[in-house]
């Protein structure tokens, strides 16, 4: 009887003890971040409405660009470095969502945002390439939602400051950035309840910087600022 109390006891304190352990362990590992790999094979002209309940419409997705030199559609080196992307995460203990890991898809701009949206992804990463009537053009433009669109007035904060973090990352490996441009035209970000932003990693219309984007070297230099600027993002206190 006497033993069955001690027991009874100390389940009893044990239990707030364990409790209380349990809380101040708990890892910040519970992030999640959506990477959607811009395009796919085939383009989808039909449209689609540019943000929930608008009139206005837009293609569903359109077909990207074509290196001037490499001649690869945009498709294929968006998913190449969203790849890299992703294995880079991982390692990091991130949980990662991909729209596409395929070419073969037909997944709208609005329903890329509703995958993030659905997994809760506390980022979306969107990559891409550019292209522009002036070969001489190069470097990383990123974009962003509005801070004054009713659509994503509350999701611009926190992408805005991911987006700062991730040119700080790539301007010290040296990558030129063009800026950070806040986008009402998106739909892939009006659609998106959490943050977002859309890496265009470089101009395929330039020569030079389209042989640099098909290089696996290169692409890992640029997914790893990705990275390094979500480490930095993870910790950082929400705005
Ligand atoms: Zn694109």
């Amino acid at each position: 009887m006497k033993t069955v109390s001690i027991i009874l006891l100390g389940i009893l304190l044990c239990i707030p003890v364990f409790g209380m352990d349990k809380k101040l362990n708990v890892p910040k590992q519970n992030f999640t971040v959506c990477i959607d790999p811009g395009h796919q094979a085939k383009g989808n002209n039909k449209t689609e409405a540019i943000a929930p309940g608008s009139t206005q419409k837009k293609a569903k997705v359109s077909s990207g660009t074509t290196g001037i030199g490499t001649k690869k559609p945009e498709y294929e080196v968006n998913l190449e470095a969203s790849l890299i992307l992703k294995q880079l995460l991982e390692k990091e203990g991130i949980t990662v969502v991909m729209t596409r890991e395929d070419h073969n898809v037909n997944i709208s701009n609005a329903e890329r945002a509703q995958i993030s949206n659905n997994n809760k992804a506390d980022m979306t990463i969107r990559i891409h390439c550019d292209s522009i009537d002036n070969s001489e053009k190069t470097g990383v433009t990123i974009l962003v939602p509005s801070d004054t669109s009713k659509y994503t007035q509350s999701i611009y904060a926190e992408s805005q400051k991911y987006a700062e973090y991730l040119k700080e990352a790539l301007i010290s490996k040296d990558i030129q950035v063009n800026g950070i441009f806040k986008r009402e035209d998106i739909t892939g970000f009006n659609w998106s309840q959490v943050p977002v932003i859309i890496l265009e990693m470089g101009f395929m219309s330039n020569w030079h910087e389209d042989k640099m984007l098909s290089s696996p070297e290169y692409q890992t230099k640029l997914m790893e600022s990705v990275v390094d600027a979500l480490r930095i993002y993870k910790n950082s206190p929400a705005e």
